[in-house]
This record gives C-alpha cells, sequence and structure tokens, in this order.
C-alpha cells in the first residue's frame, strides 16, 4: 500500500516540475513515507526522521513532508508541535497536503491534513514517476482504503480511518493508464480486499472488478491482497478459478491456529473453519498458492495454544506463511486491555520454529517444480539474472542476455531453494542467444 501511495506522490510532484534526486542531501523535498504496523516499523520511521534534522538545519527552505500511518488522519496539528522541523503532514495515501504546501503554502496543507481526502486528489495519469513509466512491469493499485473490521491487535482502522472502496471507474481508468505506461500486471490492494464494494449498493464486488479487469487489453496478469476467511466467498474463489488473468495465488492471513487466542484476536472464525477453507481453495483452484500471516505471542498465547498454531502450519502445508512476533500497538483493544505476557525470548523462539517448519515445507513444494515448464512474468534485471514470477507467485531467477522485460515465457526450472527457483526460457528463439 505504501509503495503505491509513493509511486503517486513522486508522480505528483513530477506535474509540479520535480524530480528525482539520488541523495537526500541534494533534495528541495524530502517525503517520508511511514509504517507503523509494528514497532519496529516505527522505531525506523523515527530514526529516518531525526536523520532529516541536520539537514533541514543546514537548509531551512528543504521541505520535510511526514507521510503515511505515524501521522494517520487528522493529527497534522498534534504532530506539528512534536516535529517542529517537519513542514507538512499527510495521512496514508493523500499527496493532497503536499501539494497544496509546494502550490499554495502552509495553511492550506494544514487544514488538508485535517480532513480526510484519500485518493480524491488522484488523476489517473498520475500514477507512475517517470523513472518507472515504461519500466515498471508489476504494479499496485489500492481498491480498498482503511478498514473497518478491528481486529483487536491492529493499528491500521485507527490509522487509515475506515473502510471506504474506490470507484470502479477511477479503478478501471488507472488501470488502463498503468497498462499504457508498460505495466503487465496489476495487483489489487485492500485490507480486506475481498470486501470491495460492499459499503457501496452500486459497486461489483470483487469477483466483478475481477472480470472487468480481465478484460483489459494488454494487461497479462491481475492478482489482490489480502484476503479476509470470513469474505471469501464462492463467487470469488470461481473468478479466480475461470479468469485466465487472474493468477492462482491468495494471501489469507490465518494470525493463529488456537481458538482462544483467534476469539482475543477478534478475528471472527475458528482453526477448523480455516482449514475447511484452505480444503475449499485447492479444490475449487488447481495447482493454487496459498500464504498466510501469523502472529506469534498474542497476548494469552501458553505453549499449547502456540503448538496448536504450530500443528495446523504443518497440516496446512501452505506456500508462504509471512511471520510476525506480536508488537502492542497505541490505541488499539489488546494493547488498551490485554497484557502483553508472552516474554520476548519465548516470542523469538516460537518465531524461529515457525520459520524453520516453514522454510522445510516451502522447500518441498518448490521441490516438485523442479524439471517441470512454468509461465514466467519477468519483471527486472538483478545483476546478470533476470527475475520474474509464477502465476502462483514463485520467484525464479533466469540467466539471459536478452531483454526480458515484462515477457511472459516459459520457463523449465532447473534448481530450486526454499525462496526462490533458478530455470531457462524454453522458448527457442530466446533459448539461443
Ligand atoms: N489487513 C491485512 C494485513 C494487515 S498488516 C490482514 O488483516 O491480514 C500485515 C500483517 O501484520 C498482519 O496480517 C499481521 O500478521 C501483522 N500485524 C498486524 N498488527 C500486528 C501487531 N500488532 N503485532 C505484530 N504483527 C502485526
Amino acid at each position: 500500500m505504501n509503495v503505491a501511495d509513493s509511486q503517486r506522490v513522486a508522480s505528483a510532484l513530477e506535474h509540479l516540475g520535480y524530480h528525482d534526486t539520488p541523495r537526500p542531501d541534494d533534495a528541495d523535498v524530502i517525503v517520508l513515507n511511514t509504517c507503523v504496523v509494528r514497532q519496529s516499523a516505527e522505531d525506523k520511521a523515527y530514526g529516518r526522521l531525526s536523520s532529516l534534522q541536520p539537514l533541514k538545519k543546514k537548509r531551512p527552505e528543504l521541505v520535510i513532508n511526514l507521510m503515511g500511518c505515524l501521522v494517520g488522519i487528522k493529527n497534522g496539528e498534534r504532530l506539528k508541535a512534536r516535529f517542529p522541523y517537519v513542514d507538512v503532514f499527510s495521512p496514508p495515501s493523500d499527496p493532497g497536503p503536499l501539494v497544496a504546501y509546494l502550490t499554495q503554502g502552509q495553511a492550506q496543507a494544514l487544514e488538508l491534513a485535517e480532513t480526510e481526502q484519500r485518493h480524491a486528489w488522484m488523476d489517473e495519469d498520475l500514477i507512475l514517476p517517470a523513472s518507472e513509466r515504461g519500466r515498471l512491469v508489476s504494479a499496485h493499485v489500492p481498491v480498498v482504503l482503511g478498514c473497518s473490521h478491528a481486529c483487536t491487535y491492529c493499528i491500521i482502522p485507527y490509522r487509515r480511518g475506515v473502510e471506504v472502496s474506490r470507484p470502479p471507474e477511477d479503478i478501471m481508468a488507472e488501470a488502463r493508464s498503468l497498462v499504457a505506461q508498460g505495466v503487465k500486471e496489476i495487483t489489487l490492494l485492500g485490507q480486506i480486499v475481498d470486501r470491495y464494494g460492499k459499503d457501496h449498493p452500486d459497486y461489483p464486488t470483487l469477483a466483478g472488478l475481477l472480470v472487468r479487469l480481465n478484460g483489459l487489453d494488454g494487461l497479462e496478469r491481475i492478482r489482490f491482497l489480502t484476503s479476509h476467511p470470513n469474505w471469501m466467498n464462492d463467487e470469488l474463489l470461481d473468478a479466480v478459478a475461470e479468469l485466465p488473468k487472474v493468477m492462482p495465488h491468495i494471501e489469507v492471513p490465518i494470525q493463529a491456529g488456537d481458538d482462544a487466542v483467534l476469539e482475543n484476536m477478534r478475528r471472527g472464525y475458528t482453526a477448523q473453519q480455516y482449514r475447511d477453507l484452505v480444503t475449499k481453495i485447492r479444490a475449487r483452484i488447481p495447482n493454487v498458492s496459498i500464504a498466510t500471516d501469523i502472529i506469534v505471542g498474542f497476548c494469552g498465547e501458553t505453549d499449547e495454544a502456540f503448538e496448536h498454531t504450530y500443528e495446523l502450519l504443518a497440516d496446512l502445508r501452505l506456500d508462504v506463511a509471512h511471520l510476525a512476533r506480536y508488537s502492542p500497538r497505541e490505541g488499539t483493544v489488546s494493547a488498551r486491555r490485554m497484557p502483553d505476557d508472552v516474554p520476548d525470548a519465548v516470542k523469538w523462539d516460537r518465531f524461529r520454529r515457525l520459520e524453520e517448519l516453514q522454510e522445510s515445507i516451502a522447500a518441498e513444494i518448490h521441490a516438485r517444480y523442479l524439471g517441470g515448464t512454468t509461465e514466467v512474468l519477468f519483471e527486472e534485471k538483478v545483476k546478470h539474472r533476470w527475475k520474474g514470477r509464477t502465476p502462483t507467485n514463485k520467484l525464479v531467477f533466469v540467466e539471459s542476455d536478452g531483454d526480458l522485460r515484462g515477457k511472459v515465457l516459459p520457463v523449465q526450472i532447473t534448481w530450486t531453494g526454499p525462496w526462490s527457483m533458478q530455470g531457462r526460457v524454453v522458448e527457442p528463439v530466446l533459448a539461443e542467444r
């Protein structure tokens, strides 16, 4: 979400005549886009912010814009007192205050920061900065802003505001513009992306949106994330199974495999319901890959409760597990009402156990690709190798002197590890080069 937001800010700045510089010392404007989903991210943001202070001292005309979840919605005034060297504060997904500051001055910027303008500024031309036009193969398009679910551990609803779906026409216009700028793959984003359209009677469902995007000429691949188990309905699974451009990859976090912990998290499902969902997804979408998120060491997570999560992960053999250690977040229900009672050393221990387990599962799943041929969309050259992804979102590296950027080519897999694979393009013309 932040990558998408940052691209749009960069593009908005270019429309005002700015261009990018490699070094902060050379910049007239510095935008720091921030994440606070865990304390570690927040600490990093503060670290980067204070590293900008000497620059501002040296060059008072430098404009510093603090953006994103550290700011949240309607916090401009409060933060100005705390960070006097920051000139502009912007909520997530909203370059409005920065643009107003640069074109109209401080007062307008503050006023804008106090209102919710999320994406209202967005113009379909203002998406990719020049440095990425014609180069970026895979782009993100936010379709649901904010979140209203309120999992007890999660700060996002407080910082990104209530759930709002963007109008389908805006999304389509943006997708068309991205494709015209060379993009081949679009990933639709939302905290609970499968709730797309639920706040608006006239909007299509996510499945309906996928149908429209599937008809877009020049677009090769469509993905979406993140799903919530309770909102993954049959219509959506059918759309993934049937629409050729929608890739067989689902990101559906479980967060914990123990019912008491799930209830404390207020996730709204049981471990068994999640298991049943995985069975259903696998039955409906052949060769699907499934990714999950897990938080270890949530309030009240006993050894036994953790074992339930471990067993679930060992049983389900999902493709990817994004792991996190519980981090209490200011203002959330868990931070206010539940003691953070799992010691750090225990959180780390549980984290490492899951990490090890998942590494072996991923290695085993990837080994099944060995010798087979799969379609890879190539994104960029990293050192001497081209980097691309399979439909199932596996990372593949290929050595080639050709220009593979943006191409979908059949690749035979020659090596696999837990995090990536290697292969060679089997298309004769390219194989010769
Ligand atoms: N809306 C998505 C993604 C939320 S943020 C979802 O609900 O799945 C990405 C991940 O960060 C979450 O899935 C969760 O695993 C993790 N996370 C969120 N809050 C956290 C916290 N307080 N401590 C540790 N991890 C957290």
